[in-house]
């Protein structure tokens, strides 16, 4: 149940949260304890949540398969939950770019247009190739700043030829480092989600942060096992979306679509997805987080987060 509140003192840090198990994460599909903000308190009119959700899928990219991109919309759509799609623009391999009269461009188009309310789209890197080893493999990471801007800005510029606006940047490998992070902030992106372990082992922050010149929101939980390359089991997945609602009431889950092809991962997708949206819980997409972080409109609060609608 959600309520209302008053002009509120918010505590800046979630850093006091005693979670069991802090030092023992069974894998890295699953996220860290806790977060962290500024030191400054932040105070926002709005109502308050138990926890935030936010959904990633990753990948659309010339090479995508449309009808299973459209089945996986399908989901998102009819249960009204919103998402944010991590577009990969160029195809270095095929040598074969998101131009204007592509159909995996064309039905970007129209998904914006049907359904802006609910899907919003992230810039997934350039080409999503492995440039450097950086932390294992990055298309940014231990690049030059002008060579990761150079990749930036290619790819922004394709945005900016579809007229999507985004200023949320999803690095491929969910890899990045302080160089990319600088150049981001320079090019005018607001936030950047990688993965948490990316983010505590460049920046030695714990969980998310949410000052500065560029929000770090990373993914807290992997919808697949990268191991077996296979979606993970329901249950597991559930423990895990508990889990990161008990450390910090955050999820950010990060799903592939071409993982959906078939119904029955379909059916494991939707249950999840209605399993994280459920109770007193906002959904989000990260360009939503990031616009309401702009305008002081979200912040963590002792127990959940306070989101001015
Ligand atoms: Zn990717």
């Amino acid at each position: 149940m959600t309520r209302a509140l008053g002009r509120r003192r918010l505590l800046a840090t979630l850093c006091g949260t005693a979670v069991a198990g802090a030092g023992c994460l069974g894998s890295r599909d699953d996220g860290p304890v806790r977060g962290s903000t500024s030191s400054e308190s932040l105070a926002v009119d709005g109502t308050e949540y138990d926890s935030i959700v936010v959904f990633r899928n990753d990948d659309p990219a010339p090479w995508t398969d449309l009808e299973t991109l459209r089945a996986v919309t399908d989901v998102f759509v009819r249960t009204e939950t919103p998402v944010t799609y991590s577009v990969v623009v160029s195809d270095d391999n095929a040598d074969e770019r998101l131009d204007a009269d592509h159909a995996v461009a064309a039905y970007l188009d129209d998904l914006r247009a049907d359904h802006g309310d609910l899907v919003d789209l992230a810039v997934h890197g350039y080409t999503h190739t492995k440039e450097t080893e950086f932390l294992g493999r990055s298309e940014f990471g231990g690049l030059n700043a002008a060579a990761q801007r150079d990749r930036i800005t290619a790819a922004t510029d394709l945005f900016d030829d579809h007229g999507w606006d985004t200023d949320v940047f999803v690095p491929p490998y969910n890899t990045y480092d302080e160089t990319t992070a600088d150049v981001l902030a320079d090019e005018g992106f607001s936030l950047v989600s990688g993965n948490w372990y990316t983010l505590e082992d460049q920046f030695d922050v714990e969980g998310y942060q949410l000052d500065g010149d560029l929000t770090h929101l990373p993914m807290n939980l992997s919808m697949e096992d990268w191991d077996t390359e296979s979606v993970r089991d329901i249950e597991t997945l559930k423990r895990g979306i508990d889990r990161n609602n008990e450390a910090s009431g955050l999820n950010v889950i990060m799903l592939h679509y071409y993982f959906y092809a078939d119904q029955q991962q379909r059916e494991t997708l939707e249950e999840l997805v209605e399993y994280a949206t459920a109770g007193d819980t906002k959904a989000l997409t990260l360009g939503e987080v990031a616009d309401k972080l702009d305008a002081g409109a979200i912040a963590p609060t002792e127990d959940g987060w306070i989101v001015d609608e």
